[in-house]
C-alpha cells in the first residue's frame, strides 16, 4: 500500500519568515516517525504567507491520515510556544492511496468520496478536498475495505448461494396439488389486501395460523425452557447500524416517520385539504412529517440483542433463552410476492439464545430434535434441512464456497416440498424456517458479556405463514385428512361468516 497525502496548514500569522524553523521542525518530526516506519517522509514542502503545504508519503504501517492529527498537536505546541502562531485550519488538498486487490474487477467500481482507478489488481483511490474529521473518523480504512469487498462481490454474484442438504425426510404422498392460498381465498377463509402483500385472516385461516403459534410454543420453545419477551415493533436505525441490517437490506425495510409536531394548528392546512378534497394531501403531508427515524421490525433478534446491550450476564443465567411472538415483521418483497408464503407483513416467532459455545451447540441439537418432532410426528411433512451461507458471512468472506462441512457457526434452512409447484426435483421447495448459530458477531456488536465465559449467540426464525403453507400444501384443507398429531391441536375449522 502506498499513501500520498497533500495537506495545507493555515496559521494565524505569516510563517514565511520562520521558514527555516518550520522545515527543520518537519525534518525532526519525520525522523522520529521513521523510527517506527522507515517508509514515511515529508515531501514538497512549500510556505507562502501564512500557509504551509506538504505531502506525507508512506508505504508502511504508519498511515498519513493517522499521523496528521498527532502532527497538528505537535505543530500547535511548537509554534505556539516559540512563535505565537496557531493552526487555524487544516485542508486536505488530495489524498492518493494505492493498494492491491486479490482479483481484478470484472466491471467498473465506484464508491462515494473518491475516484477509483484500476490497473489489473492495482488500485489507485484518489480523494479530493476532504476535511480533517473525515480522516479522523476512520473513513479511509473503510473505503479501502469497501473497494475490496465490491471486487469480491462481482465474482460472488454470478454464483448461486452455498447450499447443501444435511438431512431429509422420506417422500410423503400429498393429499392434493392445489395452492392453499388460492383455495382459502375461494372459500372465504382469507382475504387479500388491504395493501400490497398484506392479508386479512378470517376466523378459519386465523385458527390455523394461531394453531401454528401454539404448536411452536408448546412443542418446541417451552419444553426447552425458553421464556417469552415482548419487544417494540419500531426499530430505531442505531440498532440496525449495529447488526449490519442497515447496509444489508435497506431496500426491504418499511420505514417509519414521525409527525414534525403534535400541535393541531400546524396540521390545519392538511386537515382542511382532506376535508375539502376527500383525498390524501400528500404534498402537505410531506411537510408535516420527519424523515424516517427507523423501520418496522424486520426480524425480532436485533431488538432482543439491543435489550442486552452493555450488560454482563451472570453465569447462572446462561444460556439465556428467550423468544418473541407478538410483533409482526415487515419486508418490501416487491416482485417476489406470492400467496401467504411471500408477503410484506408476516408473523414470526423468534427464539434467541445467548450462552457459551458448548451450551449453544448442545441447544442447536435439542432444537433440531424438537423441530423434527413437530415436522415429522405432528405435521407428517416431506421436508429437508440444508446448510446455507447467510448473506453477512458471504459478504464478509467468512466462508468459502468450497467448504462442504457444516461448521459450528452458520445457518440451517428448513425447506418443504410444495406439491402445487410441480415435481420434487423441478419445483422450488419453500424455506419455512431457519436456525442460526452466529458465534460472537452480535454479542460483540452489542457489547454483551458474561462474568467468565466467552459468549456466542444465535436465533431461529419461525415463519408462521410458511408453516401454514407447507402444511396445507401437503395435507389439504379438509381436517379429516390431517395427521392425528395436528388434529389434537385443531380438528375442525371454525364456522365462517356468511355473506349475502
Ligand atoms: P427468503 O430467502 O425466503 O426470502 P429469508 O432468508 O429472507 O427468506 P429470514 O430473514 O432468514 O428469511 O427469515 C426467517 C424466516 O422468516 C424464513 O424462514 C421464513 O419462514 C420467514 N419469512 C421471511 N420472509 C418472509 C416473507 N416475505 N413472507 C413470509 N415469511 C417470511
Ligand atoms: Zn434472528
Ligand atoms: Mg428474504
Amino acid at each position: 500500500m502506498r499513501f500520498d497525502l497533500n495537506v495545507c496548514f493555515s496559521f494565524s500569522a505569516d510563517v514565511a519568515s520562520i521558514k527555516k524553523d518550520v522545515e527543520s521542525f518537519l525534518k525532526g518530526y519525520s525522523k522520529s516517525l521513521a523510527e517506527k516506519d522507515k517508509t514515511i517522509s515529508f515531501k514538497k514542502i512549500s510556505i507562502t504567507g501564512n500557509v504551509l503545504c506538504f505531502d506525507i508519503v508512506s508505504s508502511g504501517v504508519l498511515r498519513p491520515h493517522n499521523v496528521l492529527l498527532n502532527l497538528k498537536n505537535n505543530i500547535t505546541r511548537e509554534f505556539g510556544k516559540k512563535h505565537h502562531v496557531g493552526v487555524r485550519e487544516i485542508t486536505v488538498k488530495g489524498y492518493t492511496i494505492e493498494f492491491e486487490v486479490i482479483r481484478k474487477p470484472l466491471k467498473k467500481i465506484v464508491i462515494p468520496f473518491a475516484d477509483v482507478f484500476f490497473d489489473g489488481t492495482k488500485v489507485t483511490m484518489v480523494l479530493k478536498q476532504v476535511d480533517e474529521g473525515f480522516l479522523r473518523r476512520n473513513y479511509i480504512d473503510r473505503m479501502i475495505s469497501l473497494v475490496k469487498e465490491k471486487v469480491e462481490r462481482q465474482y460472488y454474484e454470478g454464483k448461486s448461494e452455498f447450499w447443501k442438504v444435511i438431512w431429509k425426510s422420506e417422500e410423503k404422498k400429498p393429499v392434493w396439488y392445489k395452492d392453499p392460498t388460492e383455495e382459502m381465498i375461494r372459500r372465504g377463509w382469507l382475504q387479500p389486501g388491504p395493501s400490497k402483500g398484506k392479508w386479512f385472516y378470517r376466523p378459519q385461516a386465523a385458527a390455523i395460523l394461531k394453531t401454528m403459534k401454539k404448536i411452536a410454543e408448546e412443542e418446541v420453545l417451552l419444553p426447552l425452557g425458553f421464556k417469552e419477551v415482548v419487544e417494540s415493533n419500531i426499530v430505531p436505525f442505531d440498532i440496525w447500524l449495529r447488526t449490519g441490517h442497515l447496509e444489508g437490506m435497506p431496500s426491504e425495510f418499511y420505514y417509519v416517520v414521525e409527525p414534525v409536531t403534535r400541535d393541531v394548528e400546524h396540521w390545519e392546512r392538511f386537515i382542511d385539504l382532506a376535508k375539502i378534497t376527500k383525498e390524501v394531501p400528500f404534498e402537505e403531508l410531506k411537510k408535516n412529517v420527519t424523515p424516517p427515524v427507523g423501520g418496522i421490525c424486520y426480524a425480532q433478534c436485533p431488538m432482543i440483542y439491543w435489550s442486552f446491550k452493555g450488560k454482563t450476564i451472570a453465569e447462572k443465567s446462561l444460556p439465556v433463552l428467550v423468544y418473541e411472538k407478538t410483533v409482526v415483521s415487515a419486508r418490501y418483497e416487491s416482485g417476489g410476492r406470492h400467496g401467504i408464503e411471500r408477503v410484506d407483513e408476516f408473523h414470526r416467532i423468534e427464539p434467541v439464545y445467548i450462552g457459551t459455545r458448548e451450551q449453544l451447540l448442545s441447544l442447536k441439537d435439542k432444537l433440531i430434535q424438537r423441530y423434527k418432532h413437530v415436522f415429522n410426528d405432528i405435521f407428517d411433512l416431506e421436508w429437508r434441512m440444508a446448510w446455507v451461507t447467510p448473506w453477512y458471512m458471504q459478504q464478509a468472506g467468512e466462508i468459502d464456497s468450497e467448504d462442504t462441512h457444516p461448521r459450528d457457526t452458520g445457518t440451517i434452512d428448513f425447506e418443504a416440498y410444495l406439491p402445487y409447484r410441480g415435481s420434487r426435483e423441478k419445483g422450488e421447495w419453500l424455506e419455512f424456517q431457519n436456525l442460526s448459530i452466529l458465534g460472537d458477531k452480535y454479542v460483540k456488536a452489542f457489547n454483551i458479556k458474561a462474568q467468565k465465559s466467552m459468549l456466542w449467540s444465535g436465533c431461529s426464525g419461525i415463519g408462521l405463514e410458511r408453516w401454514v403453507v407447507v402444511f396445507l400444501a401437503q395435507k389439504g384443507l379438509n381436517p379429516d385428512k390431517w395427521p392425528e398429531g395436528f388434529r389434537k391441536y385443531l380438528d375442525k375449522i371454525p364456522e365462517g361468516i356468511e355473506f349475502l
